[in-house]
């Protein structure tokens, strides 16, 4: 077996690492950390330090760590067949079954199911699927897409000008053209703090009519948006969001498209967040939880609606071009149904909701009077703790002071991973959804030792 200070030279010399600051980690500035086993909500590092992970992964490991029914389902596919392609009208017992359970756990409406490896790549299938869509109607100028600042949805090219961060955009020449992006729906840095909730959302919801009709509505395809949002700072829509930007889509016939790479499979204490927030999407992004990230797939979710046009498509011009060698890849099929299968045995959907309830609860009472603290905030399994120099102005401390990774470095010396996230002083958690109220306990109590040292007690 390789020594750690083996391993950690090779790491440092050879394997390029993605959201890491490359020079300070090839220098040696950035920690390395090799993760070698995981059980339940806990994963346990090289050197034998076991961890709470209070981010399952990047919010995709639900059912949590080590189940052997997945494990094994991956095993029994790979043996009996590791591969066979998608394409043209093939597939395996696991691939079509698997289609069948998303299809029956989806919103009403949805029909069926194209397979991808990641979130991005679904995402980029979705924007040609809507292309194509558009084009088979006679509307070939309907073409640009509309997301919001702080969602995401992947980092390829298009799904990277997609997301409205801007670490994903410096640097990378994006966003292309096509994309266009409107406010985020963050009801905490509202940009007057008199605004009511609702009046938030309509006040969202007329920014992006106003943006269509700048563009031309005639030229706008379609709409994609998270749920609840994930990675721009974990943030549940404001109080009749969904209903006030529905209402402006089907007034310009303009598709949406939900990304519920994070939020499908139960994070928000529910099977799909376009049901929990009264959604009607078009199609629906998978990925993440739909393995619970034992095996790389993703998927689009087609409503019959979008379907049925792309079937018209193919009547017209011949089998529809667009495949990857690994769609619908058996080891990935089989542990989706292993997972799904999981879920429901273990009432994992439910006890997002219970136990992220408590978890919101405990850190409101640890934190909720802090003067540092800005908003606690969640939804089911996906909370978040915003840290700001002045709570009544919503003053943000200096980026220079690293307010929230200090925090989540100082959780993690007591046992608890969290995330930082990438745009705010943001510390995030989205456990496996088989947490208990006492690993809930100690992800507070350890929130609340952080911040304590970081920021003092308030
Ligand atoms: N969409 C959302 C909402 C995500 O959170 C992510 C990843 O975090 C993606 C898309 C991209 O998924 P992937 O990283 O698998 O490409």
């Amino acid at each position: 077996m390789l020594t750690n200070d083996q391993l950690s030279a090779w790491d440092r010399a050879h394997f390029m690492h993605p959201s890491t600051h490359l020079a300070q980690f090839a220098r040696g500035e950035a920690a390395n950390r090799v993760i070698a086993g995981g059980s339940g909500v806990f994963i346990e590092d090289r050197d034998g330090n076991k961890l709470l992970d209070g981010f399952a992964g990047l919010y995709c490991v639900n059912v949590g760590y080590g189940r052997p029914e997945i494990a094994d389902a991956i095993a029994e596919q790979a043996k009996s067949l590791a591969y066979y392609h998608a394409y043209v009208g093939h597939g395996t017992e696991a691939s079509i079954t698997l289609s069948k359970m998303i299809v029956d756990r989806a919103p009403e409406g949805m029909s069926r199911v194209y397979y991808g490896l990641s979130g991005s790549d679904a995402n980029e299938t979705n924007i040609k699927l809507v292309w194509y869509y558009n084009n088979t109607l006679g509307q070939p100028e309907k073409k640009k897409i509309i997301s919001r600042w702080r969602g995401y949805h992947g980092s390829g090219l298009m799904t990277g000008s997609l997301t409205g961060l801007h670490m994903f955009h410096k640097q990378f020449d994006l966003p292309l053209p096509y994309i266009k992006h409107t406010e985020a729906p963050y009801y905490f840095r509202r940009p007057e703090a008199g605004m009511s909730e609702a009046e938030f959302s309509t006040w969202c919801a007329e920014k992006l009519e106003e943006l269509i009709l700048a563009e031309g509505p005639e030229t706008v395809a379609a709409f994609i948006g998270e749920p609840a949002l994930g990675t721009g700072g974990l943030v549940p829509p404001p109080e009749g969001y969904w209903a006030a930007i529905q209402a402006v889509l089907d007034k310009y016939e303009i598709l949406l498209i939900a990304d519920e790479v994070v939020t499908g499979f139960g994070r928000l204490g529910s099977m799909f967040g376009s049901d929990h927030y009264g959604m009607r999407p078009d199609i629906i992004t998978i990925a993440k939880g739909l393995t619970s990230a034992y095996a790389p797939l993703s998927g689009s979710i087609v409503s019959e609606k979008v379907y049925d046009v792309l079937m018209k498509g193919t009547d017209e011009l011949g089998p529809f071009g667009h495949g990857w060698t690994y769609s619908a890849h058996p080891l990935g099929a089989a542990a989706g149904i292993a997972n799904l299968n999981l879920i429901d045995e273990l009432g994992l959907v439910a006890n997002a909701k219970t136990v992220g309830g408590y978890l919101k609860e405990g850190l409101t009472a640890a934190l909720g009077n802090h003067p540092n603290v800005g908003e606690v905030r969640g939804e089911g399994l996906l909370c978040a703790v915003e840290f700001v120099e002045d709570r009544i102005e919503r003053r943000l401390f200096d980026p220079a002071k690293k307010v929230g990774p200090n925090i989540v470095a100082a959780m993690l010396k007591t046992g608890v991973v969290a995330r930082a996230m990438p745009q705010g002083d943001i510390i995030g958690l989205a456990p496996p959804l088989c947490l208990t109220r006492n690993e809930a306990d100690t992800i507070i109590d350890a929130t609340r030792d952080a911040v304590e040292e970081v920021l003092g007690g308030g």
